[in-house]
């Protein structure tokens, strides 16, 4: 790539770095949603021992479940056909994205719940573009960034640099009448304004968070209950998932969902966990099974490598395939605390630099250089993902891409000279440092 281009990369990383650091509105919401989840998974965690030790016997079972990951979706895949649902392997995710359409068809009503992984593929835009249909996020964070218009922010809490008083502001144009930022009375509006479209809608789409391969049920974990409305109430429930996320069996899966919700929202367990297994069914008259009783009529289940395959073969990276998708570590990170959003690209922070370097391309992970290497990601993961090394690996892979500072070599020269990448003569240094400390004490 040419050093111009390259430079523009980095200034527009810095742009967001500076913007981060400026938005202070941003970082209140950050503030007081890490605050509470600390201390919510703090009082979970002494209450509930086990889950450590459950943390590391799951990834043993990420361990097995990725070495055998294209026998694993085949066995999911034949039991969801035999179960009366169809299962499809996505290569890429425009094949993915061709697939759903073709399922949905134009100009159709849909609900959706959170999945990072349609979130991944761009689907909501490709639907609404392409194919002209009306997707409504239900989801009360990604509701609110939809609203919005903006990318979500964290992977478990899309809208957590949303302050309550914009969100207020937010629904208050929504409503057409002014709402206070009073928690209760936003999620209240939330709750009776996205009512009206789970009965209308043609289809649900949702992500899930573990599938188990031997009877093909996919679990999903939420605590609002709009995935169950969402995959419940319309005739035609789409998933889509990643192939990771397919473990050998139920009480695998099982142990995947007691780890998950602690580490996730700081609960002991979550409000739902819906298993689907096939479409809804009955064999209540003469035994005689119909499809479509009180549920949808039809199940689809995509599963989508995008890059998944390429990163389980790669002797370091396939351990970022291990990640449960917590999203705990971002909470914990000194980086994220500032960028929030800006600091990855769908996928967020060190574990996140490898998954979009892997889905988006390698040219929009450079944000992987922006990690301090302080390793808190590492401690606080429930299954012990080493993402200071992921990161360590993917600034060498980036480095032999090309994909570095043109004056990167230049800053090695000036901090072996001079002490700093600026080059600035020793004196000058001491100076500013002495200003530092000066202005530091009087802070104190
Ligand atoms: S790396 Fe670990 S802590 Fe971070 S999101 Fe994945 S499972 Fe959660």
């Amino acid at each position: 790539m040419r050093g111009e281009l390259m430079e523009d990369l980095f200034e527009l990383l810095r742009a967001q770095v500076l913007e981060g650091v400026a938005d202070l509105a941003r970082r209140v919401a950050l503030r007081r949603a890490v605050e509470s989840y600390v201390s919510n998974k703090k009082k979970v965690l002494s209450k509930l021992k086990h889950l450590r030790a459950l943390g590391l016997e799951v990834r043993r079972i990420k361990e097995e479940s990725i070495s055998r990951m294209h026998e694993l979706v085949k066995e999911a895949s034949e039991a969801i056909e035999e179960n009366n649902g169809k299962a499809y392997v996505a290569r890429t995710s425009e094949e993915a994205r061709r697939i759903v359409a073709e399922i949905v068809g134009e100009g159709k009503l849909i609900v959706k719940s959170k999945s990072l992984t349609c979130e991944e593929i761009l689907l909501r835009e490709y639907l609404e573009e392409e194919f002209k249909c009306k997707v409504v996020e239900t989801d009360l964070g990604e509701f609110i960034v939809q609203v919005r218009g903006e990318k979500p922010t964290h992977i478990i809490n899309p809208s957590i640099h949303v302050p309550r008083e914009e969100v207020a502001r937010t629904f208050s144009k929504l409503a057409g009448r002014e709402l206070p930022s009073d928690i209760p009375t936003l999620v209240a509006f939330a709750r009776e304004y996205l009512r009206k479209y789970y009965m209308k809608a043609d289809v649900g789409i949702s992500g899930a968070n573990v599938v188990a391969a031997q009877t093909g049920t996919i679990f999903i974990v939420e605590n609002e209950g709009n995935a169950r409305f969402s995959t419940n109430a319309p005739p035609v429930h789409v998933c889509v998932v990643g192939i990771e996320k397919v473990v050998p069996t139920l009480s695998d899966a099982f142990k995947v969902i007691e780890v998950l919700p602690a580490y996730a929202t700081g609960v002991t367990m979550a409000a739902y966990v819906s298993m689907i297994t096939s479409p809804s069914r009955t064999a209540d008259i003469e035994k005689k099974v119909v499809y479509g009783a009180h549920g949808p009529k039809e199940l689809h289940v995509v599963f989508l490598d995008n890059g998944r395959s390429e990163i389980a073969r790669h002797p370091v990276f396939r351990e970022a395939l291990y990640c449960l998708k917590c999203g705990g570590c971002l909470y914990e990170c000194p980086v994220y605390r500032v960028l929030d959003g800006r600091f990855g690209h769908n996928y967020f922070g060190g574990v996140g630099s490898v998954w979009t370097a892997y889905t988006r391309g390698f040219d929009k992970a450079l944000f992987a250089y922006l990690c301090t290497g302080c390793g808190r990601c590492r401690e606080v993961c429930p299954v012990r993902v080493d993402v200071p090394r992921l990161v360590e690996e993917l600034r060498a892979e980036l480095v032999k891409m090309g994909f570095k500072h043109p004056k990167a070599e230049q800053f090695f020269k000036n901090i072996a000279l001079a002490g700093n990448p600026w080059g600035e003569p020793r004196e000058r240094r001491e100076l500013v440092r002495g200003a530092d400390r000066e202005v530091a004490l009087r802070l104190e």
